[in-house]
């Protein structure tokens, strides 16, 4: 396996350009609130164990974003265990994988919660918003919110994709991680 290992520290410039929008925002928002609901952090768990982040890494990120709010015994004792589960450490040892497009799109989000497809799961003028302050160019903001409101996530996602790579590849997004690659190949030549 000559799987690429990302170290913890590269995920904040990574998470600008090679993250889709559902894990960039669930990275933002771990990183604002030092918390995540379980929805979220199996989601954005999931996500960053496929991309190439050890387990160590992985248990050294949430644990220091956790203990800005928590003691580091609670950590121990409610989370870091789930973590060591997402990596196949802990109670049936499966090697779980990281969450498809399908599966992040039904999934159910409640109020509070910041995992899901933010082409399907946030208010419209929300959206635009976020991506205007992303920097993102008008046209290209309007056209991904006529997709969202047609109800065509992924097509969202791969114009979302097009505008914050500066290109027109237009490819098909189904899941989360081949985003994530396709970036890189992009970005690295
Ligand atoms: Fe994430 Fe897929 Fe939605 Fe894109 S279409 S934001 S990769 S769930």
């Amino acid at each position: 396996d000559t799987k690429v290992v990302i170290p913890i520290e590269s995920i904040d410039s990574l998470s600008v350009k090679s993250f889709p929008l559902c894990m960039r925002q669930l990275h933002e928002q771990l990183r604002s609130a030092h918390h995540l609901k379980h929805g979220g952090r199996l989601q954005y768990g999931l996500f960053l164990k496929g991309i190439g982040v050890t387990l160590e890494d992985s248990l050294r990120f949430w644990r220091e974003e956790f203990t800005k709010i928590m003691e580091l015994d609670k950590f121990e004792k409610q989370y870091a265990y789930n973590i060591r589960y997402n990596y196949g450490k802990e109670g049936s040892k499966k090697n779980y994988a990281p969450f498809n497009c399908l599966k992040i799109i039904n999934n159910n989000v409640g109020p509070g919660d910041c995992h899901g497809c933010p082409f399907r799961h946030s208010e419209f003028n929300i959206l635009k918003n976020k991506l205007k302050g992303y920097g993102l160019e008008g046209q290209a903001v309007n056209d991904i919110v006529d997709m969202t409101k047609k109800g065509h996530c992924q097509i969202a996602c791969s114009k979302y994709f097009d505008a914050v790579h500066n290109t027109g590849l237009d490819l098909g997004i189904n899941h989360p991680n081949q985003f994530f690659e396709e970036s890189q190949k992009l970005l690295k030549g």
